[in-house]
């Protein structure tokens, strides 16, 4: 008799939190000890340690990705007026915090291959009220930060990383959120370095921005209220960065077991004889995948393992069948969101981000996947029929 499959989350953090367990709850319960609840201690150790990590000088807690963007544009003294360049394809966040602060979002579209904004064509969308660009790095992956800088210093824009998805990304050896003026963490706990709820982190090499940004992200005070500027409750709470701290000296070896099973996942395809090119795309794929590139100088750190598919959705009902995880993200491209419709976008105006909003889907990438789960995904693929 046969055994019955294995079955495969999307994603399983219960592994993760038992291999740490004794110094998480160590670490949760000093907190409750010391009944010291809102930044504190635990964060200023964990703003120094993240923001070496990035290799910049200085980082800023705050209560969560989103409001890390909000708050950097805040500081940037981004608003009415202004245009913001990213892509529409990323989380609703980006653009979100964009519309939020008051500016106008002005969207790129992405690279087929690394859904990325295409670099080549940010130059096209600036107009004299553009102040930044917000390169997202997409699934782990850093967007041309070199094409970018130079577009920027030509036409004198700030750049905010939307990096998320990439904390410990690389490009040409160099972290991500060091190349920009301000760069946007998220700790959600889906994401590489994730905490026990919602966090978040604006890192920066300006000591100027990183004292507005302290000011900023409680209430625009300083001294104790007396309020130089507008700001909101955006902190970090010390549980969260308690909980960080434990986790952050695991990050490292947690990236290489994403790109281990990245890797095997190729293997595995290939092997199957179902893997073809972001070029393919055009013709068609005949049955097969288009696999996660990694850009040449790129440590991807696959935040989330993206393939193309041309039946998407019936692959997704299959896998799903067969007990197998997956996701799509995202299944919109931002421009035809409703609540962005006076933006005036339509149908039509980003191609290559429609097409993957049509036709990604995410496999289970976490770095307690074993071998044998890797190996049923794909076998779950390819035994799908169209
Ligand atoms: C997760 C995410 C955010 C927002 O982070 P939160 O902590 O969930 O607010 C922003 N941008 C991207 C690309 C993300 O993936």
């Amino acid at each position: 008799m046969s055994e019955s499959p294995i079955a495969v989350p999307l994603l399983d953090l219960k592994p993760q939190y038992a291999a740490l367990a004794d110094e998480l709850d160590q670490a949760m319960l000093s907190v409750a000890q010391s009944q010291y609840f809102i930044l504190g201690p635990e964060v200023a150790s964990f703003e120094e340690r993240v923001a070496d990590y990035c290799n910049v000088d200085h980082g800023i807690g705050v209560s969560s990705g989103t409001d890390a963007l909000i708050v950097a544009m805040m500081a940037l003294g981004i608003g009415e007026g202004d245009e913001v360049i990213t892509t529409p394809y990323t989380f609703f966040g980006t653009i979100g915090s964009i519309v939020r602060v008051g500016a106008t979002p002005v969207m790129v579209d992405i690279e087929p291959d690394t859904f990325n904004i295409d670099a080549s064509k940010i130059a096209a969308a600036i107009t004299e009220r553009t102040r930044a660009i917000a390169p997202v790095h997409l699934f782990g992956q850093m967007a041309d930060m070199r094409a970018i800088k130079d577009i920027a210093r030509e036409h004198d824009l700030l750049i905010i990383e939307d990096a998320a998805q990439a904390i410990g990304s690389k490009q040409n050896g160099r972290p991500a959120c060091s190349f920009g003026h301000m760069g946007c963490l998220s700790f959600f706990p889906t994401k590489n370095l994730g905490g026990f709820g919602d966090g978040g982190m604006v890192v920066t090499d300006d000591a100027d921005y990183a004292s507005i940004l302290k000011q900023l992200r409680n209430h625009g005070m300083e001294p104790k209220y007396y309020h130089p500027r507008v700001g909101g409750n955006f902190r970090l709470d010390a549980l969260q960065a308690a909980v960080l701290n434990v986790k952050l000296p695991h990050l490292n070896t947690w990236h290489e077991q994403r790109r281990e099973n990245a890797a095997l996942y190729r293997k595995c395809f290939d092997l199957a004889g179902i893997t073809r090119t972001a070029d393919e795309l055009e013709t068609g794929l005949n049955g097969g995948v288009v696999l996660p590139i990694e850009k040449e100088g790129n440590y991807h750190i696959y935040n989330q393992f993206v393939i193309y598919s041309e039946h998407r959705d019936a692959l997704m009902e299959h896998m799903k069948a067969n007990n197998v995880g997956c996701e799509i993200y995202y299944p919109l491209s931002l421009h035809e969101q409703e609540c962005f419709r006076l933006l005036g976008y339509k149908k039509g105006d980003f191609p290559n981000s429609e097409r993957a909003a049509a036709m990604s889907l995410a496999l289970p990438i976490f770095p307690d996947l074993t071998d044998e789960m890797i190996e049923r995904v794909v076998e779950v693929i390819t035994s799908f029929k169209a």
